[in-house]
């Protein structure tokens, strides 16, 4: 599969010298998102975490039991029914970090290099009832509705599969079947010696599809260098010093970023989302006011957004991409993520903040100050398209080619619509 790599993809920590895209990197965030359309399966298919204790296999009996993404994704104990080569691709510059300090911010966002250019996959199966629709369909809703790699909470991993054949929900759905049914664990067993039974469990706090929102936001631009304008790569600060850290319109880093074909956009507009803007008080104070402050506090938004403005010691629940553009001067960007709904911090109301974010990305109450964000040579900014699970605020509507209805709550019939709906 050839993929266009629309904003820059983050696989870990590149190798400086080989240039190389990390295979691990790509073949972790398939994963990720295999786990989460297998755990909105109304059936409740279990998908552990691979990062925590409760991975698999769990040991009961002498038997071993491996979840569903496990049973092709590998884990101790068990192969993994493919393997993925990746290559091509190319840095997008060398050298340290841009760090991005958007108004107000004084440690702001650190952007390293990232990959861009064009990467092939190569899906070679090693298993016999392993079917190309348990990559691919992973990789299409990803690669429409969201991003691969790490960082997406910064704008890495937009890309774009070049050429791929239509899927369909329910070839995925028996090929699923196909790879954990007990015949196959009953041989599997005989080959290793061990006793394979499927796992079942509770997903609760964990990605599930169902729990995800996906935004598309589009805006015009007057001038090629209009990115020039941008809060964080434009600073109105005066003093030399930060004038040399914040200015990076003649960077040949951020020349190089700006040239492969997408901006980043998102500390500016994660910095606005977070923070708000400065307001003075009527006791002449100088606060910062955040959209939301009256659905999350400070605790929810360390949680909604990452601990800390620079590192990610609490994943971020949502992730904001680079800007890139659709034609000439029609640019996109996606804010979308995972916002469950049980074990969410005291005080938060998810469904007023996703209300919320909804209007105000379609210039309701809250205005976003898009000219202070994106800079004075942007107009037209809109709310393209919502999408969210058995949510009034879904914005797609039926058509001839989909048999979604608003407020969709059947997935299967939901999951096909993500594959199906072009909007750009
Ligand atoms: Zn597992």
């Amino acid at each position: 599969m050839r993929i266009e790599i629309k904003t820059p993809v983050w696989t870990g920590d590149i190798d400086q010298k080989s240039e190389l895209l990390k295979s691990t990197g790509i073949m972790g965030s398939l994963r990720w998102w295999t786990e989460a359309i297998l755990r909105s399966d109304n059936n409740n298919r279990y998908a552990c975490d691979p990062t925590s204790d409760e991975r698999c296999p769990k040991e009961e009996r002498n038997e071993e039991y491996y979840c569903s993404a496990c049973l092709i994704f590998g884990a101790t104990g068990i192969r993994r029914t493919f393997r993925l080569n990746v290559s091509g691709g190319r840095r997008v510059f060398t050298g340290s970090a841009l760090n991005i300090k958007p108004s107000g911010r004084n440690k702001g966002w650190y952007l390293g290099s990232g990959v861009v250019g064009e990467i092939n996959l190569e899906i070679t199966p090693l298993d016999k009832d392993f079917d190309k629709s348990l990559v691919l369909l992973p990789l299409i809703i990803a690669s429409k509705w969201g991003g691969i790699g790490a960082k997406t909470q910064h704008g890495y991993g937009v890309v774009k599969i070049e050429d791929y054949p239509e899927i369909n929900f329910n070839r995925f759905k028996d090929a699923i079947k196909k790879i954990t049914a007990q015949e196959r664990l009953s041989k599997l067993s005989e080959l290793s010696k061990l006793r394979i039974k499927l796992r079942h469990g509770s997903n609760n706090g964990l990605p599930d599809l169902r729990e995800m929102f996906f935004t598309k936001v589009q805006f015009e631009v007057r001038d090629e260098n209009w990115w020039k304008q941008i809060d964080g790569i434009k600073s109105d600060n005066k003093s030399d010093e930060q004038r040399r850290h914040r200015e990076y319109e003649n960077d040949q880093r951020m020349i190089n970023w700006v040239s492969s074909g997408s901006v980043p956009i998102a500390p500016a507009i994660k910095n606005w989302l977070r923070f708000g803007k400065k307001i003075t008080t009527k006791e002449g104070k100088k606060i910062q006011v955040s959209p939301f402050s009256e659905v999350f506090n400070k605790r929810v938004s360390n949680w909604l957004f990452g601990n800390s403005e620079e590192n990610n010691k609490t994943a971020s629940k949502i992730n904001i991409s680079c800007a890139y553009p659709v034609n000439d001067n029609l640019w996109e960007f996606r804010i979308w993520g995972w916002i469950p709904k049980d074990g969410i911090p005291q005080g938060f109301d998810r469904g007023g903040f996703l209300n919320s974010l909804k209007q105000t990305l379609r210039g309701g109450s809250v205005k976003i100050p898009w000219n202070e964000l994106l800079g004075n040579q942007t107009k037209n900014h809109k709310l393209k398209v919502w999408r969210e699970f058995d949510s009034p605020r879904d914005t797609v509507k039926p058509n001839a080619r989909d048999t979604i209805k608003p407020n969709e709550s059947n997935i299967d019939d939901y999951i096909q619509s993500l594959l199906n709906t072009e909007v750009e």
